[in-house]
């Protein structure tokens, strides 16, 4: 079986400063290790910061465009050039806030993948969809859209996190077990199509994971780290988080 180097991820959201950037870019730096990955998904505006502090940087979202006239969007080619190596696509704030569909979420995906950013493709259902018996159905149809567009091929260069939606920002987190569940489903899915690039895929769970929690979770066999919101903006908390995917 193929070994994987844990990730844990903090999503700042439109939250943090450039103060607490400072702050915690130099623990960060000394958690992350031969054990564990650790990177930052900032606001656009700190990513050169971020990765000038030598922090493994994502962008939160990327247009779909790769220039032109689309004021206000954020360029994958330029977030690379100003050091991120990751991009989130599909976090269920996009897909719910702000309308991006599958096939939007499969064409941002492919722009980063195209500028040389890792994609982390968010995927998960909806409380309502879960009490339905949707969760597979939702979660096979928001990957099928990126397959459908590049080929399974292009999941060997991406990471996936699992997040139910009624988990994020909600302080109701998946059971260790619910959330394997969801993961092996998602590795057997793509294993059905390319063993070797499903063994090798990183796939995290997100939804108010915390100090508390963070240790069960991390120890399922198909959890690969974590994709931290609220809590990765407390840096006691983050790199207790960070130290238990080790
Ligand atoms: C997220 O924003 O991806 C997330 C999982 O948030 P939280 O940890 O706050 O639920």
């Amino acid at each position: 079986m193929a070994s994987r180097k844990p990730l844990v991820a903090g999503n700042w959201k439109l939250n943090g400063s450039l103060e607490l950037l400072n702050e915690m870019a130099p623990e960060l730096k000394a958690v992350a290790g031969e054990d564990v990955d650790v990177a930052l998904f900032v606001p656009a505006l700190l990513v050169a910061s971020s990765a000038q502090q030598g922090v493994i940087t994502g962008i939160q979202t990327v247009s779909e465009y790769e220039s032109g006239a689309y004021t206000g969007e954020i360029q994958a080619s330029l977030a690379k050039e100003l050091g991120a190596s990751f991009a989130l696509v599909g976090h269920s704030e996009r897909r719910h806030i702000f309308g991006e569909s599958n096939e939007d979420v499969a064409a941002k995906f492919a722009m980063a993948q195209q500028q040389g950013l890792t994609p982390v493709l968010c995927v998960g259902e909806t409380e309502q969809q879960r009490e339905q018996n949707e969760t597979e159905s939702v979660i096979s149809a928001q990957i099928d859209a990126v397959i459908e567009k590049l080929g399974v091929a292009a999941l060997s260069q991406s990471v996936i996190a699992y997040e139910p939606v009624w988990a994020i920002g909600t302080g109701k987190t998946a059971s260790p077990e619910q959330a394997q569940q969801v993961h092996q489903f998602i590795r057997a899915k793509i294993a059905s199509l390319d063993s070797e690039i499903a063994q090798r895929l990183l796939i995290l769970y997100g939804g108010s994971v915390n100090e508390q929690n963070s240790s069960d979770l991390f120890a399922q066999a198909d959890i690969d780290g974590g994709l931290i919101g609220g809590a990765s903006l407390k840096k006691d908390a983050f790199i207790s988080i960070c130290e238990s995917a080790k």
